[in-house]
């Protein structure tokens, strides 16, 4: 039944795409070399989520200031009251009449755009703004949006919690892939990274943690304003402002990266030991992949479940345990997922493979089953189990965090470490950190590149891999 309601909000996207088009083709005329104005697209053009993203702007910084609070004592079901302004700097990538962000289950007030009031509209997840003057091409905008509205407990394509999370103390703040809209106008795709700073009022005694590094925490009148700062491009649903009891505890890791630890002091202290090995293995990924790509670091480990760790970015989020496997793969992350992100969600295998990789690595590293014992393992799986089944170039949005995307993904990258040998294999994880870090990278580009770095044909190994769904065999 789920699947079918999906299929059914994709079509209706297309429907809406379909009847949008004519006011595109509509734009007037004008001589060449003069602004030809035109509503900005409703989505990035993601075929697994049409509507998240926006064509025609690319948003530079996105500064969010927040207040929040729940209810005491706190309601059933749990609901919390976000205000926010969000002062967003964008560029125009097109002549617009139009530009969209997205917007979910929040009621925006008032638009500002370069100081001025105006005219803009909420239709579903879209939120519509008429700029005038109109922008041109090229032209930068600061746009101010004050919203707010009720916090619940959203899920995402496939029934998880993501987004803004409220929690009995505050909010989880996890958004892949596109979860971000439920707390703060956006571009809500990896495409479009930006910088953040933040200024989260939460009632005294809570603690609110984004990413990059703390720079301001102010009392007054019963509010604390925390003040982070996180100058490093990144996408949307790696954002986080995590509300509730915390207590943070702030060091400097062997590579010298700065640590922002975040641990809810009802958890039993076992449930955060694994973190005091992030130095060491901030010092082991370095060797893999390259130097560490942030200004910080850091884990939020929260008593609350969404049922999944994620890696949000500086500042990796834990559901109640931060298990040692996980806390290496959402430290390989920051390089593999977060530096360099999927251009599209179909590249989702990217971000898993790698990161599952990563702690298959850090297996080895401590003594442990090896990356070929893990391969091994894997490999026992029958030719004949669904494992096999999923496409992982292209699983679709609603097995995006599958098993075997993040498993098949892994011995993918193991296959290929003994198909190009570890010189060439780690040349290509470091030569795709610089060049693609910062932005994103797709399959193809992959592809291409560990053709490129080993000098080798590797175009039936990845189909293979990659793009059947069956068990590899020969390769
Ligand atoms: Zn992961």
């Amino acid at each position: 039944m789920k699947t079918t309601s999906v299929r059914l909000a994709v079509a209706g996207a297309a429907a809406l795409a379909l009847t949008l088009t004519p006011a595109l083709a509509g734009a007037a005329p004008g001589r060449p070399g003069e602004p030809r104005f035109s509503e900005g697209a409703d989505g990035a053009g993601d075929p697994y989520f049409p509507l998240a993203g926006n064509g025609g702007i690319d948003v530079l910084h996105y500064d969010l200031d927040l207040t929040y609070q729940l209810p005491d004592p706190a309601p059933a079901p749990l609901e919390g009251q976000l205000d926010g302004v969000a002062t967003i700097q964008l560029r125009a990538t097109q002549d617009l009449d139009r530009f969209n962000l997205d917007l979910r289950g929040l009621t925006a007030t008032k638009v500002v755009v370069n100081g001025k009031s105006m005219r803009f509209d909420q239709v579903e997840n879209e939120l519509r703004i008429s700029p005038r003057p109109k922008l041109k091409t090229g032209t930068e905008a600061t746009v101010e949006v004050t919203y707010g509205g009720t916090t619940t407990r959203p899920r995402d394509i496939e029934g998880a919690l993501y987004g803004w999370v409220t929690t009995r103390d505050g909010a989880m703040v996890v958004s892949e892939p596109e979860g971000s809209a439920t707390w703060f106008p956006v571009s809500d795709h990896p495409t479009d990274k930006a910088t953040y700073d933040y200024e989260i009022t939460v009632p005294e005694g809570s603690v609110a943690v984004a990413n990059g590094l703390l720079v301001d925490q102010e009392t007054a009148g019963g509010w604390t304003t925390w003040t982070w700062d996180a100058p490093d491009p990144m996408a949307a649903y790696l954002a986080t402002a995590t509300v509730g009891d915390f207590e943070l505890d702030t060091y400097t890791a062997a590579n010298g990266t700065p640590i922002i630890d975040a641990v809810d002091p009802a958890l039993p202290d076992s449930a955060s030991a694994s973190l005091a090995l992030t130095s060491d293995m901030l010092v082991f990924f370095e060797e893999a992949f390259g130097p560490y790509p942030f200004n910080s670091y850091g884990a939020i480990v929260d008593d609350d479940s969404v049922g999944y760790a994620l890696e949000t970015q500086t500042r990796s989020f834990f559901s109640r345990n931060a298990r040692e496997g996980t806390v290496a793969h959402e430290l390989a992350h920051q390089w593999m997922g977060d530096h360099v992100s999927p251009g599209r969600w179909a590249d989702i295998w990217l971000n898993e493979g790698w990161a599952t990789y990563a702690s298959w690595m850090w297996s080895e590293e401590q003594g442990r089953a090896t990356a070929q014992e893990n391969f091994d393992d894997v490999m026992t799986i029958p030719a004949d189990d669904d494992f096999w089944a999923v496409v992982v170039s292209d699983p679709g949005p609603l097995c995006l965090f599958c098993g075997p995307i993040y498993d098949r993904g892994a011995a993918t990258l193991h296959a290929l470490r003994v198909e190009i040998g570890d010189d060439a294999f780690f040349e290509l994880a470091q030569t795709w950190v610089e060049q693609y870090g910062g932005g994103t990278a797709t399959t193809a580009d992959f592809r291409a590149l560990a053709g490129q770095v080993s000098g080798l044909d590797l175009e039936d190994f990845f189909d293979v891999w990659l793009d059947t769904p069956e068990k590899p065999t020969t390769w």
